[in-house]
């Protein structure tokens, strides 16, 4: 077993935010621009409180604006609406993200089409679906983006190779499989339906997988060598009545075969609210027509 083999996506994301905070400061300095970033949260979830919280410390530290927006669980779709619309028209804020799941009493898909899909920082409206599929600039859902860039970083160029994604969710999924397409890899889409999983994995030099499922992904399902990124988050029982997370792939039983894979915790998780900062730069740039700073 070799540490080298596993990817570190905590100090990657590291080097993200590092990079974010310089593309900041000359943002600021050459065009008077400081990218604003605003969380939408409805009601007191904790999971949703604990990510709205490291979102805003996030984008404070890279010295971008952060505002948070806190709406009691009761709140009407009208009045989430009607923060969206005022978030829309504020010309200092480049990004908006709507924190998800939102209370039964709101539709979620009018939430996310309300927003300006210029400031679309998950990238989950559909014209930034669209754009993502026909091959325009875009603002690309969070996790996604953070898993493409660990496996540049990782492998170089990936054309040519052959990567499947397991899950065909439209967070994760589906753009995940456009942006490997766009990297000109040879892309298999599994889902529940798909047959002989385990023998297409075997053929695989990429293996993502998001599917939900702890320890899905068995070990012998990955060829010699393959590079496998784990988007899972599975809490599991512990002996000691704790939990714990795990990821949708036996992590023990792959790594002897992976050439290089993500950990979970410590993988794509902390690449999501990097590549969250990332996507706030690149709405602030396209806002104002300018090239991203390097
Ligand atoms: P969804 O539940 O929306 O999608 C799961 C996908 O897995 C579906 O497409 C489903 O297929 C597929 N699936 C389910 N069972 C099987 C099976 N037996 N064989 C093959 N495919 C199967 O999940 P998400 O995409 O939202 O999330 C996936 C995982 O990623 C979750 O663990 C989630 O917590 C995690 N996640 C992590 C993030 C991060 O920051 N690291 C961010 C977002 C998600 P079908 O469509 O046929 O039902």
């Amino acid at each position: 077993m070799s540490d080298d083999k596993i990817i570190d996506g905590k100090a990657f994301a590291a080097t993200v935010r590092a990079r974010v905070k310089t593309q900041v400061e000359a943002l600021q300095k050459d065009h008077g621009i400081t990218p604003g970033l605003a969380v939408v949260l409805v009601g007191e979830d904790p999971a949703s409180q604990v990510y709205v919280r490291n979102k805003a410390r996030q984008t404070k530290e890279a010295g971008m604006r952060s505002d948070e927006i806190r709406l009691d669980a009761t709140a009407s779709q009208e009045e989430v609406l009607a923060v969206v619309d005022r978030l829309n028209a504020d010309p200092g804020i480049h990004g908006i993200l709507v924190q998800l799941p939102l209370p039964d009493q709101i539709e979620e898909n009018a939430v996310l089409d309300r927003i300006d899909p210029a400031k679309d920082v998950d990238g989950f409206h559909v014209i930034n679906t669209g754009r993502l599929q026909v091959g325009l600039p875009a603002l690309v859902p969070c996790t996604p983006r953070g898993c493409i860039m660990m496996l540049k970083e990782r492998l170089g160029d990936l054309s040519g190779r052959n990567a499947i994604v397991i899950g065909r969710s439209n967070i994760v999924g589906k753009p995940m499989a456009m942006l490997l397409l766009q990297e000109s890899c040879t892309v298999t889409i599994a889902h529940s339906r798909t047959k002989d999983l385990a023998g297409l994995c075997r053929r695989q030099d990429i293996v993502v997988a998001a599917v939900g499922r702890p320890h899905f992904v068995k070990g012998d399902w990955i060829a010699e060598g393959a590079t496998v990124i784990d988007v899972g988050i599975n809490r599991i029982p512990k002996d000691d009545g704790k939990t714990r997370l795990v990821g949708d792939v036996d992590f023990d039983a792959a790594l002897p075969r992976a050439g290089a894979i993500t950990p979970v915790p410590g993988g794509v998780g902390p690449m999501t609210i990097a590549c969250l900062l990332a996507n706030t730069i690149t709405a602030a740039c396209m806002a104002n027509g300018i090239d991203e700073p390097a």
